[in-house]
């Protein structure tokens, strides 16, 4: 099989050389740096009984594994799986569970994890509860005898809420459930959530981790025996197991995850400090303000505060103007790769949820969302000076 040699053990390194070096340091056959992509759909066995380890390519690939790998310790977890996307690891969780089970949801999360599991797994008799999980009220109001899991987003996707991930873990664990963060949004960079008590990592490895818009991939992370055959199961069974190629792209992103995360926090930064100064914004939502209102908390949690930001604008008329006039930073959904993005949940992200809860969460029609790439944040504000200076030209402003 592929390491000759596994890194040293997680404890000792850092963060930053984990990324580079993965799960093993180099491919044991032929010392290959890089652990190579290896295309087969199948292995051959040795002999009847007999298994390299390996057999079909839907269960395990070696370029997966060293991917599993590689996010298992930069998650400080056990164990990894790798799926086609962030959607297919979010699918894999959720069939953990059986109908008739209650999961308490943040409501303030990505669209395409509430259209999951609104439009087909409430179907099968799941029942969810989208509550304001950054509200320790809230969450301990909406706990059921039934409840058998939490899940999380924090900061929550668009609007930058921190909930704390030790009271979930607390809640959810006296009553024998499991808690789920999705850690897109920090990356394990900035954020473990196993760590803090969580039982499962969850990543749209497609931000981030993978970091260049040129592959999509999702993990889950952990460290539970007892759920490690389950999830392999469903990982198989379900088929939504990540490519051997687009487990190599990922693999080659994260090696820069470390330089790359310093640059985009750096760019989130200067962004947001710069919108909060145009006359045109009215609020913006990034936790890296001191008056963010779970500042200390994402503080604890947390060791920086990535690139995303958010705001709101005065007027909604603006909206389509900024779209239409930005040039460098590109009008697309997505986030979390070296190219800056922006995008209008409204329409993009969230167009999936219903308006009352859309609305409850804040995405309203003046919201935008912006994922500073590792441009030069000189040339990233220039752009936005450019495109707000075409409001008001006549565009109903
Ligand atoms: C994008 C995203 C997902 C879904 O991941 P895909 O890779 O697009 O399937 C889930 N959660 C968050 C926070 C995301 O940003």
């Amino acid at each position: 099989m592929i390491p000759a040699k596994t890194c040293p053990s997680a404890g000792s390194l850092s963060l930053d050389t984990l990324a580079v070096h993965g799960g093993s340091l180099f491919e044991g056959l032929t010392g290959a740096v890089s652990v190579p992509i290896y295309q087969s759909s199948t292995f051959r066995h040795p002999g009847l009984g007999e298994s390299t380890g390996f057999d079909y390519g839907r269960g395990l690939n070696p370029t997966r594994t060293e991917l599993e790998r590689t996010l298992a310790r930069l998650e400080g977890g056990r164990y990894g799986l790798a799926f086609a996307s962030g959607m297919g690891a979010v699918s894999a969780f959720i069939k953990l569970f059986k109908p008739g089970d209650h999961l308490l949801i943040s409501e303030d999360l990505y669209g395409g994890t509430y259209r999951l599991l609104n439009d087909f797994y409430r179907r099968y008799g799941f029942s969810f509860s989208w509550v304001d999980t950054s509200d320790a009220a809230k969450l301990r109001a909406a706990m059921r005898d039934e409840t058998r899991a939490i899940f999380i987003e924090t900061p929550s996707n668009p609007m930058m809420k921190v909930t704390d991930i030790r009271l979930c873990a607390e809640l959810i664990h006296k009553k024998g459930g499991i808690l789920a963060v999705d850690n897109t949004f920090l990356s394990p960079y900035f954020q473990n959530p196993l760590a803090l008590g969580a039982d499962l990592a969850l990543h749209s490895g497609t931000k981030y981790l993978a970091g260049h818009n040129d592959t999509l991939s999702g993990f889950l992370v952990h460290s539970r025996d007892d759920l490690e055959e389950p999830l392999r199961n469903i990982q198989k069974s379900e088929g939504a197991s990540l490519g051997p190629f687009d487990s190599w792209l990922t693999l080659r992103g994260i090696k820069t995850l470390a330089l790359r995360m310093e640059r985009h926090a750096l760019n989130g930064r200067r962004i947001a400090e710069w919108l909060r100064g145009q006359d045109r914004v009215e609020k913006v939502f990034y936790t890296g303000f001191t008056d963010h209102p779970q500042f200390a908390l994402s503080s604890a949690q947390a060791r920086g505060h990535s690139g995303m930001v958010s705001f709101y604008l005065k007027n909604g008329a603006d909206v389509p103007v900024i779209l239409r006039n930005v040039s460098l930073i590109l009008f697309a959904e997505s986030l979390g790769g070296v190219e800056s993005l922006i995008t209008y949940p409204l329409v993009q992200t969230h167009a999936a949820i219903p308006e009352p809860m859309r609305l409850s969460a804040g995405v309203n029609d003046r919201l935008m969302r912006l994922s500073a790439g590792i441009e030069d944040a000189d040339d990233l504000i220039a752009d936005l000076e450019a495109a707000f200076a075409c409001c008001g030209r006549g565009s109903g402003s």
